[in-house]
């Protein structure tokens, strides 16, 4: 009650203050700026109520004033509070204490079709017969998230896949309560670094130059805690194969080689974009599968 009374006091003092001067200050942060609004040694709380009781008694210029200055003021707050929200949705890390829906809203259309030829879709495919002739990309970027094991954020994807890939290492960490991160024992590879590669590696190990889906920026070579995806019993394993594909990333090599011209590899995950990857997923197909079967489809008609 007594600072209420204290309180009341400064208002009926300061209210006899006429001289009311509006300053406001800029101050800039992760490249966003705040904007401070300050009445001479006045808290924000207290000039509304000055202004309240002010306002009959001003002259029509500082009431024009004063209102310009609240609908700014109201603006302000709304395009923060959206700019913040959006903000927020690219920053993994700042929800890792919130529950989050791992629901997918997508209609699931069996007749849709994808852009398996343009180098640039993330839709594309390569294999040994299909090279993907683009030597690099303009929007191949780090990955920056808290939910990778070691070193992981050294290494880059594509813009999209990179975004995707952080929501589904947060998303998997917060599923094994913060215990599992993922480790990356490769992401993008451009193509000179994939000629050394296959310069110095049996043939086996690493695809053709032109020919590896690591050249496109959208493959990863995962592993949890430092170890292989397949340890703990297959739980991790499992996870992805249960929900990975509401990130748009797929096993590439999951069935057998006279499929996938690969041998199984469970470390290997693409990204496609979520809609091919829910396709893959329901169809229970893989890519390469995918791929012949609208080769063979195109070679009929
Ligand atoms: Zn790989």
């Amino acid at each position: 009650m007594k600072k209420m009374k204290l309180l009341s006091l400064q208002l009926k003092q300061l209210s006899k203050n006429k001289s009311l001067t509006l300053w406001k200050s800029f101050w800039t942060k992760n490249g966003m700026t705040f904007f401070i609004f300050k009445f001479e040694k006045i808290s924000w709380i207290c000039t509304m109520q000055i202004l309240y009781q002010n306002i009959p008694k001003m002259s029509l210029t500082k009431k024009i004033f004063c209102i310009i200055g609240i609908v700014i003021l109201g603006v302000w707050i709304g395009i923060s509070s959206i700019s913040f929200f959006f903000y927020f949705q690219t920053q993994p890390h700042f929800w890792n204490i919130l529950h989050f829906s791992e629901k997918n809203f997508k209609i699931f259309d069996p007749h849709q079709t994808f852009d398996l030829f343009s180098p640039y879709s993330y839709e594309v495919f390569v294999d040994k017969e299909h090279p993907s002739k683009v030597e690099t990309f303009k929007d191949i970027r780090r990955l920056n998230s808290v939910f990778l094991y070691g070193d992981g954020n050294i290494f880059s994807l594509r813009e999209e896949a990179a975004t995707k890939f952080e929501l589904m290492a947060r998303a998997f960490s917060h599923a094994f309560k913060f215990q599992a991160k993922f480790s990356i024992n490769s992401a993008y590879r451009n193509t000179a670094f994939q000629r050394k590669l296959y310069a110095i590696l049996p043939h086996q190990q690493v695809a053709k130059p032109w020919t590896s889906e690591h050249e496109l920026g959208l493959a990863v070579d995962l592993g949890v805690n430092g170890k292989g995806i397949e340890t703990e019993g297959g739980k991790y394993f499992k996870r992805m194969q249960e929900n990975a594909y509401k990130y748009g990333f797929h096993n590439s090599y999951q069935k057998w080689i006279e499929i996938d011209g690969q041998m199984k590899e469970t470390r290997h995950w693409r990204y496609v974009g979520v809609d091919l990857a829910m396709y893959l997923h329901k169809m229970d197909m893989t890519f390469s599968e995918y791929f012949h079967s609208q080769e063979s489809k195109n070679s009929h008609n």
